[in-house]
């Protein structure tokens, strides 16, 4: 059995044809698959506007910016993410406060949530953690009442659902990556999606310098050389080859998810073991299995037992490290206190789950758990 990933993207060769036919085209960067991709991804969505960056990260980041908020105003958000999370507040001169996560889904706790509000309190940026949609009716409600703004991290949960819709028309601002290992890719990239047509428009000017007028429309006979830059953007604009792959790919999303959620489901049918937590399948909502991650029982060492899969050649893996214990955030002095998260830390661990991953390997997968449960016992 060669090594088995925790994630990994599916490329066929009409994804190929795609690249190569934008390849020979006249705009191979901010052309018309560019928008074409933010027009399926957001008519998948059910959602207005989307704008379509080099990264997740990027999107995250102009999504802060675009609320524009004043140095030193608040953000909540969970410590149980990627790094990019909390960074993208950082980068816009704000502070990330960490609330606390629920144990049973290691979503953001809106109870925790409540208790972390200040005057200083601007927006909540919460995280789909593996997918499964976090409780957004009481995270409005607490928005509702605070008047703050909701940024949504659906890095994980492109095509998840809660109350029969998707993801993406919730909070104000949400956000999709499109990296290798995430539902679908387009190499490095991501997407901002809005339904308000100022935060649209401010997205958009972001993602090229903070100018007014785009490369296509500076282009022809009858365009004027003239263009202002309105407010301190950047480069984050994603090549029209990116997203001809990303067309290409989301026509799979559907068939992707189904795939990843049948393995997810032998996967709570056969690892049901005294003192394991298998993720749940959440009432009123439809995860997108972007990871497949369970809390190992109390009495076991998590790291002999990753080192037990990983020598039988599984790329278990551990998401996430509570970001503030990260030495920059130490450094820093951006804290928390965070004890589910940190217990849930201690004892997680990421099986590998991907719409590549064939029924040997699930096997596979399933018996080498097993197998070093025992081992490590
Ligand atoms: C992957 C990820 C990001 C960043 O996306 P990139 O496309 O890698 O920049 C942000 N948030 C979460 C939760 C992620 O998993």
């Amino acid at each position: 059995m060669d090594f088995i990933p925790y994630a990994k993207h599916l490329i066929d060769d009409d994804d190929i044809k795609e690249v190569v036919s934008v390849l020979k085209s006249d705009w191979i960067t901010s052309g018309p698959k560019v928008e074409e991709f933010e027009y399926e991804v957001c008519r998948y969505l059910g959602a207005k506007y989307g704008v379509a960056v080099n990264s997740g990260t990027s999107a995250l980041d102009i999504a802060v910016q675009a609320l524009g908020l004043e140095e030193g105003d608040e953000i909540i958000t969970t410590p149980f993410t990627f790094v990019a999370t909390p960074n993208s507040i950082i980068y816009n001169r704000c502070r990330p406060v960490f609330a606390d996560i629920k144990k049973d889904s290691f979503n953001i706790d809106p109870e925790s949530v409540r208790r972390l509000i200040t005057e200083k309190t601007r927006a909540i940026l919460y995280v789909d953690y593996a997918g499964q949609p976090c409780d957004i009716a009481e995270l409005k409600k607490i928005a509702d009442e605070h008047d703050l703004f909701l940024i949504e991290d659906a890095a994980h949960a492109l095509g998840a659902e809660y109350d029969n819709k998707k993801i993406g028309t919730f909070a104000d601002i949400t956000t999709f990556s499109f990296h290798p290992v995430k539902p679908i890719t387009t190499g490095e990239g991501g997407m901002a999606v809005t339904n308000d047509a100022s935060l649209h428009e401010k997205l958009k000017i972001l993602r090229n310098h903070g100018i007014d007028k785009d490369g296509r429309e500076r282009f022809g006979p009858d365009a004027n050389w003239s263009y202002d830059m309105k407010l301190l953007g950047r480069n984050y604009r994603i090549t029209d080859f990116q997203c001809a792959l990303g067309l290409s790919q989301l026509k799979k999303l559907d068939e992707f998810i189904r795939k990843r959620e049948k393995i997810a489901q032998k996967y709570n049918r056969e690892l049901a073991t005294d003192g394991v937590q298998l993720p749940k399948f959440h009432e009123n909502t439809r995860s997108g299995w972007h990871l497949y991650a369970v809390l190992l029982p109390e009495d076991i060492d998590r790291d002999r037992f990753f080192n037990l899969m990983r020598e039988k050649k599984i790329g278990a893996n551990v998401h996430y490290i509570p970001c503030y214990k990260h030495s920059y955030y130490v450094r820093n002095n951006i804290t928390g206190n965070c004890p589910v998260a940190e217990e849930v830390f201690s004892r997680i661990i990421t099986l590998p789950l991907h719409q590549g991953l064939d029924d040997d390997e699930t096997d596979y997968v399933i018996s080498s758990f097993k197998k070093s449960l025992e081992e490590v016992r």
